[in-house]
């Protein structure tokens, strides 16, 4: 629950809602979202996993989970999510044609995020990770005024330029209470598929670290992770033993433990 916030109620049947944000757009965070989603619910079988694509103006999940349609409306009158791989998904992308822009702002930007968290059956679900847009907008906030967040986790690239406004990220949540479990550091490292040199072209994870952020995993640059991206089949499942994956899967693991630490304590 936001500190500074009213108590929010929670969503029916859902037990924890992560926040995945960035300050950056093209960091990555969509990718590591969808990964993360992938490897918590590979990490453990009895484990429900949602996806919830906040970016109302630019929707990437229909494409990352290969996805697409119309949902359902249940008896109930609740749109039924898509699922595919596991995971339930819901998106603007499933509500509007694909290349249709969505020109909306302000209060009908945040009344859209407000049906797909509550006018959804999402549950039961164990986690439900929202993909949110990058910065520090109004569906930053309506989201945390909306539902109880379990915490965030921010998405940056390691150079000065992007985790400046990662750190702003961070603060956002802060200051409304939502506790920050740590930041995932997206193409960390390069290896020259030739020489196998390693190359840190946007800096080190160091810089994170003097964010105050704990580290939750590095996940290397790397062309199996663009490419799978982009056939709609993630690298957590296209490539599971590969080290790419098994970067997700650390990390998802060390989310996991963080929220379940929080929880408990
Ligand atoms: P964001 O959600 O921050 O805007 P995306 O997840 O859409 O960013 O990623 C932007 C682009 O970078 C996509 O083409 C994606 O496939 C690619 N990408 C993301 N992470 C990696 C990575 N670790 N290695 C290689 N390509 C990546």
């Amino acid at each position: 629950m936001g500190r500074g916030l009213p108590k929010q109620a929670p969503l029916p049947g859902v037990k924890r809602i992560v926040a995945v944000a960035s300050g950056k757009g093209g960091v990555g965070k969509s990718t590591t979202a969808v990964n993360l989603a992938l490897a918590i619910a590979a990490n453990d079988p009895k484990v429900s996993v949602g996806l919830l694509d906040a970016d109302i103006h630019g929707p990437s999940i229909p494409m990352l989970m290969n996805l697409s349609g119309n949902p359902e409306v249940t008896k109930d009158n609740l749109l039924r999510p898509l699922v595919n791989y596991g995971i339930a998904c819901m998106s603007m992308g499933f509500l509007i044609g694909d290349s249709q822009p969505v020109i909306w702002r302000g209060l009908m930007v945040m009344s859209a995020l407000e049906k797909m968290l509550k006018q959804v059956s999402w549950g039961p679900l164990d986690y439900l990770l929202v993909d949110l847009p990058p910065g520090t907008g109004d569906v930053h906030l309506s989201l945390c005024q909306h539902v109880p967040l379990s915490g965030a986790v921010i998405v940056s690239t390691p150079q000065d330029l992007a985790l400046i406004d990662a750190r702003r990220a961070a603060e956002m949540f802060r200051k409304v209470g939502v506790p920050v479990i740590g930041m995932v550091v997206n193409m960390s490292g390069f290896q020259c598929p030739n020489c196998h040199h390693q190359t840190h072209i946007f800096g080190e994870s160091e810089t994170a670290k003097q964010l105050g952020l704990d580290v939750l995993g590095e996940i290397p640059l790397h062309i199996s992770i663009r490419e799978s991206s982009d056939r709609g089949k993630p690298i957590v499942l296209l490539l599971p033993g590969g080290a790419e994956a098994l970067a997700y899967v650390h990390t998802a693991s060390k989310v996991v433990k963080c929220l379940e630490r929080m929880a408990s304590s």
